[in-house]
């Protein structure tokens, strides 16, 4: 291990580990510090929860190699971890379905694709670790960062030692609680929602064939997302205040509670697996860089899950700055080099004011006070989010591909 790196990637989550394994194919000296012990057991962040990504996703996550690994069916007689979404159906609870959106109709194979982080996970695990020109340095903790005008200086605690790394540019992937955004004293602005998520896992009677499900009810969102073996992904989205009853209900009072807001479109929900819940709120930054850093991720933009577009706009960061940095590794030039990491966030800036509030309309339109209407708009606009190949001839704008992009980013480019 060297302490000096052209790129030191704080979090190896799931936007920074996609990104270390973006940049492991140029000529650089890369790091990528992680808190959480990861050989033997993934990052937290890795866990039950299951991700709609959308189809340029997809194609990031191909290119840097973790999408085959999981469409693969694994030897040991599982199933594949990738799940089509097929059609998304919005519903209201106590009314009538408010609109169906399928991908057949559209000429498509599928809308987007559900994928649980723990596959993931397990996809990193084999990918990331020996990974040729990237040193992954786990329970490693970063602390103080002092950015200089030819290196960043990280201090971190590895394995317990206070050690300092050099860089000439250090991305903060460390998730919504970021050191580096506080350290580097990014601003941020942060609003509670006052809702928690709480996921798990069931099997209900009908297969879903690929149908996934976003139900209107009077206290949230509630989605069920196609997934492997037979089982969707409930995500209900609560008030924080019930949060606690919720997760302390024994597992038949949880999958009444789950089936009276879903109703019986996949029959009688029969098995639950482990719970989790998540506090939802939105952060937001003025600038992701600042010298010599920028952070990316859900550092630089958290939001809420009911739009599915988390990941899948940090996938879009990663896909960005990976061709700045190429273009950087081509021409011999400083990764740290301001002129570049600025064009990167004038680049990144309309999608992900665009995505932020895109999603902020969804949780008003399914807090009801917007009406059906609103409401049946917002769900064709979030399948609009996953599969902007619907977009016809606007294809191309959807996902945050439309604009000034680099050739590069052809690879992110949603198939039409
Ligand atoms: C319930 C729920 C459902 C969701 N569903 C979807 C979906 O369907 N589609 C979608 O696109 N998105 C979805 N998301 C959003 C998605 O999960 C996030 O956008 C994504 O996890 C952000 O990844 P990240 O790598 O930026 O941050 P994180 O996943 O938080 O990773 C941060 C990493 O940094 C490490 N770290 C933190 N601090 C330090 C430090 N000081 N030093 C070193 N390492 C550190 C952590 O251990 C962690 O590994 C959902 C989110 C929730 C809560």
């Amino acid at each position: 291990m060297s302490d000096r790196y052209d790129v030191v990637i704080a979090g190896a989550g799931l936007v920074g580990a996609s990104l270390a394994l973006a940049l492991a194919r140029l000529d650089w000296r890369v790091a990528v510090l992680e808190r959480a012990p990861f050989r033997e057991v993934a990052p937290p962040t890795y866990d039950d929860r299951t991700l709609a990504l959308s189809l340029a996703s997809r194609n990031i996550l191909s290119a840097i190699g973790l999408w085959e690994g999981l469409e693969t069916r694994p030897d040991d007689g599982s199933t594949a971890g990738v799940t089509p979404i097929r059609s998304v159906q919005v519903t209201q609870k106590g009314g009538p379905g408010l609109v169906t959106i399928s991908a057949q109709d559209h000429g498509l194979d599928a809308l987007g694709y559900v994928v649980q982080a723990r596959r993931l996970g397990e996809q990193v695990l084999k990918t990331l670790p020996g990974c040729p020109g990237v040193d992954l340095l786990v329970t490693c903790e970063v602390t103080d960062i002092q950015p200089g005008a030819d290196d960043v200086r990280v201090s971190c605690q590895l394995a317990g030692e206070d050690t300092v790394i050099e860089t000439k540019l250090l991305i903060g992937a460390d998730g919504t609680a970021s050191r580096v955004r506080e350290a580097l004293k990014i601003s941020s602005e942060r609003y509670d929602y006052d809702q928690t998520a709480i996921i798990a896992n069931v099997t209900p009677q009908v297969h879903h064939d690929g149908r996934a499900f976003e139900r209107m009810t009077d206290t949230g969102p509630l989605a069920m997302l196609p997934h492997v073996e037979e089982r969707c992904g409930v995500v209900w989205c609560c008030r924080t205040s019930e949060a606690e009853s919720i997760l302390a209900m024994s597992d038949r009072d949880f999958l009444a509670a789950v089936q009276e807001r879903f109703g019986y479109r996949l029959g009688l929900l029969q098995r639950v697996g482990v719970r989790a819940s998540y506090p939802l709120a939105r952060l937001t930054v003025a600038s992701p860089v600042a010298q010599r850093s920028v952070i990316v991720g859900n550092a630089a933009h958290t939001i809420h899950p009911v739009a599915a577009q988390g990941f899948n706009l940090g996938l879009r960061d990663v896909a960005a700055l990976t061709e700045m940095l190429t273009q950087a590794a081509e021409t011999g030039d400083d990764p740290g080099d301001a002129t570049r990491l600025q064009a990167y966030a004038d680049w990144r800036e309309p999608d992900v004011s665009r995505t932020v509030a895109f999603t902020d309309g969804m949780v008003r339109a399914f807090s009801q006070s917007f009406g059906p209407v609103a409401f049946a708009r917002s769900a064709g606009l979030l399948a609009l989010q996953l599969a902007p190949g619907l977009r016809g001839a606007l294809a191309h704008r959807g996902m945050g591909f439309g604009g000034q992009r680099p050739p590069a980013m052809a690879l992110a480019e949603p198939a039409r």
